[in-house]
């Protein structure tokens, strides 16, 4: 009986593991032809500088979407998929010169020193001569280096490889400016803060969440915050959902501050309403929500 049931369950186990090597294998192969089918497309989500009761828009970050039969599908979905099979690479560099096109539309449409952040892998920072790459997608769409942002997450630092700082320091030579994603959520030694050549803190979302409410998490937002500006770094706060954390982010004196309260990631054409002022933000009600998943 025993070994029946352990026959059955084995039978399923292995039907299990069938069916997920199975979906890899279809993600793997849908993707391999997204790029070329034009399934791919970018989110624009406003970080704004917080002041009083009017916050202005500073920035945009670039987020990537995936059309897929019909759906969008989220990052946090596929991107391990193409950081796995290399083509990151690809796909990143359409990225970038995909947000660096439209960011220079919207310079020339009177937007001014709208800046656009874009979120990079460690693979493509490996790649030969990123940093030329880089210079040569913002030489391609005439826009300054000061108005790219490229985000990158402490588990990238954290590989502390000679190459990746080489190529970090040759993109701040450059002139584009980078911002440290999601800080808080990795492992990181603070040595990384002084090491690389940061400008910008980006606080995790989930620092943020759970205030004014919970004492802990403002103690560990606070401290943050004040980390970030004694080491001189612009410092946003993520996850901005709710009027109360805007009135913490003001008492802390953090500046910058990105979230749905604002607005959802939305389709260029969809933002830009928003980004000529035409519209409040959607924490005020005057832009409908709902348009991601
Ligand atoms: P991220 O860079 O930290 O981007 C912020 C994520 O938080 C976005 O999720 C955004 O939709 C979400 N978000 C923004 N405001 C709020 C809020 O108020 N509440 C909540 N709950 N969520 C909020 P998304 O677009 O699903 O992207 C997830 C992650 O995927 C990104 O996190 C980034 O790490 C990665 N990603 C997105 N686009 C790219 C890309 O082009 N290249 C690479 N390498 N990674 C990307
Ligand atoms: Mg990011
Ligand atoms: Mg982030
Ligand atoms: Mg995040």
């Amino acid at each position: 009986r025993a070994k029946e049931a352990g026959k059955a369950q084995f039978a399923r186990y292995s039907a299990e593991l069938q069916a997920t090597a199975q979906r890899r294998l279809a993600l793997h192969n849908d993707l391999a032809l997204a790029l070329e089918r034009e399934e791919f497309e970018l989110h624009y989500q406003p970080i704004c500088r917080i002041d009083g009761d009017r916050h202005r828009i500073i920035a945009v970050e670039a987020l990537l979407r995936w059309r897929r039969d019909g759906r969008l599908e989220s990052p946090l979905q596929f991107i391990p998929a193409l950081e796995e099979s290399g083509q990151i690479i690809a796909v990143g560099d359409w990225v970038l010169r995909r947000a660096c096109r439209q960011l220079r539309r919207w310079q020339l449409a009177g937007l001014g020193e709208l800046r656009c952040s874009v979120n990079l892998s460690s693979r493509q920072l490996l790649q030969p001569d990123f940093a030329g790459r880089v210079a040569a997608i913002l030489a391609e769409s005439e826009l300054a280096p000061a108005s790219l942002v490229l985000e990158i997450t402490e588990s990238l630092l954290m590989q502390d490889s000679a190459e990746t700082l080489a190529c970090l320091r040759e993109l701040a030579v450059l002139g584009v400016r980078l911002a440290l994603d999601d800080f808080g959520t990795g492992y990181s030694s603070l040595g990384y803060l002084k090491r690389f050549p940061l400008q910008i803190l980006k606080v995790d979302r989930s620092f943020i969440g759970g205030i004014p409410d919970d004492p802990e998490l403002r103690v560990i937002a606070r401290a943050i915050i004040g980390l970030g500006h004694s080491l001189g770094l612009e410092v946003v706060a993520e996850g901005v959902e709710r009027p109360g954390h805007l009135d913490f982010l003001h008492d802390e004196d953090c500046r910058y501050a990105q979230g749905y309260w604002f607005s959802r990631p939305r389709p260029a054409t969809a933002l830009e309403p928003l980004l000529r002022g035409e519209c409040g933000f959607e924490g005020e009600g005057d832009l409908p929500g709902g348009i991601e998943w």
